[in-house]
């Protein structure tokens, strides 16, 4: 194996080849999570017209303290004709319009009513309690940014603003495959020699909650035509992921099978515990993660690098992974030369989120890894990190 590249090296080559996929035109009911692509602008001013914030009277500033008749009374969602005559009030509901010549509302908890008239014991500032037209937005301007994800607040401001669809960059496409002869699906009886196939659906719960489209494919048994096959039919995706078979072992046939059918490889070997013989590689527009198949390692492999890169596909601004930072609950000593990632558990204290590393660390241990809710970064190098020091970690929940 080639010299190892350190994670943020990998990262950086990945993204360097990862450009947003084009852009369509998606409904405001199926946007979620999707990043715009094309500013999105408000097609009216937003209020469309004055409106009262509370139920009240509208009245003039300037008629106020006083004892005023009634002239009428404005409900949401009626049109405005009738000027407010001087010295008078009009009763006004919540976003109801401001009648012309008023320019005030007083919200009904300082008013008492009787006999047609309404007692407002005090002052009112003018403008107060109404909110005036273009307040939020005026028509033509930007409501969403390209780069943006859209989560409820854009997704309401975009339905508020009148937009009834939006350019969004394309969700990527993800093909994944396993390799591995050894493998059978869950629910089949195991044959000597088998194990379980795990690293598909893994692979696709992060992914899709990243905005993919992910298919998953067959799994592939280590020989060469099979991995042929698998592997053109994998490549029409945008993103192709396929686990096992990038060691160096006699059966990884993966990134030989790769290379004959036109991958050029960008690298191969990541300086990172678990997950070191990585391959990532680009045909056309077409990414190509080669993940280590030990399910851990498969994890790792998928949050570091493969979900980075289906957010850059989306265009997000920046897609590279949301470590936050916690306190190590043990003493974690230091790899040489790899970075490792920890499996631990979050406990929240009152100085902030402690660490504590679980039992069972190897890379084929997916059940123990199961049970944590945090990877915490190590980085390589010398010693052991105290019990206590601030570390770097990733949540998985
Ligand atoms: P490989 O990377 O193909 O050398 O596989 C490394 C280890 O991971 C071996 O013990 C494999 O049996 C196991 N493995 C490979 N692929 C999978 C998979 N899809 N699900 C579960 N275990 C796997
Ligand atoms: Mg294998």
């Amino acid at each position: 194996m080639p010299e190892l590249l350190s994670v943020e090296e990998a990262l950086e080559r990945v993204l360097a080849h990862t450009r947003p996929l084009v852009a369509e035109r998606v409904e405001l009911a199926a946007a979620v999570g999707r990043v715009v692509a094309e500013p999105a602008r408000a097609g009216v001013d937003l209020p469309p017209f004055a409106s009262s914030a509370m139920d009240g009277f509208a009245v003039r500033a300037d008629d106020t303290p006083g004892s005023l008749p009634i002239a009428f009374r404005v409900a949401a969602g009626a049109p405005s004709t009738v000027e407010l005559p001087e010295g008078a009030a009009a009763g006004i509901a919540t976003g109801g319009v401001v009648p012309a010549g008023a320019d005030a509302v007083v919200p009904v908890e300082l008013t008492v009513e009787r006999n047609g008239l309404v007692d407002i014991r005090d002052p009112v500032t003018r403008g107060s309690h109404v909110r005036p037209r273009g307040g939020d937005v005026t028509e033509g301007d930007v409501v969403v940014a390209p780069g943006a994800q859209l989560g409820a607040a854009q997704i309401g401001a975009l339905a508020a603003a009148g937009i009834a669809e939006i350019a969004c960059f394309a969700r990527p496409r993800v093909a994944v495959l396993a390799t591995g002869s050894e493998l059978r699906a869950p629910g089949q009886p195991l044959g000597p020699g088998q194990i379980y196939e795990s690293n598909r659906a893994l692979v696709a719960v992060v992914l899709e909650a990243a905005g993919a489209r992910v298919e998953q494919l067959a799994v592939v048994a280590d020989d060469e035509s099979a991995h042929l096959e698998a592997l053109a039919q994998g490549l029409e995706a945008d993103v192709l992921v396929t686990t096992g078979g990038v060691s160096v072992g006699p059966h990884d046939l993966v990134r030989e099978a790769a290379a004959s059918l036109g991958v050029s490889e960008v690298f191969w070997g990541v300086a990172v515990k678990p997950g070191k013989p990585l391959s990532f590689g680009v045909r056309g527009g077409t990414l190509v993660f080669g993940l280590p198949g030990n399910p851990v390692s498969s994890l790792v492999g998928t949050l570091l690098f493969v979900r980075p890169a289906v957010l850059a596909l989306q265009g997000l601004a920046d897609p590279t992974p949301r470590y936050e930072t916690g306190m190590a609950g043990a003493p974690l000593r230091r790899n040489p030369r790899r970075d490792e990632l920890v499996r631990a558990r979050r406990r929240p204290t009152e100085s902030g989120v402690t660490l504590e590393p679980l039992g069972g660390q190897e890379s084929h241990m997916i059940v123990r890894a199961s049970a944590a809710d945090a990877l915490v970064h190590v980085p390589r190098g010398e010693g052991v990190i105290p019990e206590r020091s601030p570390v770097r970690y990733l949540p998985l929940t």
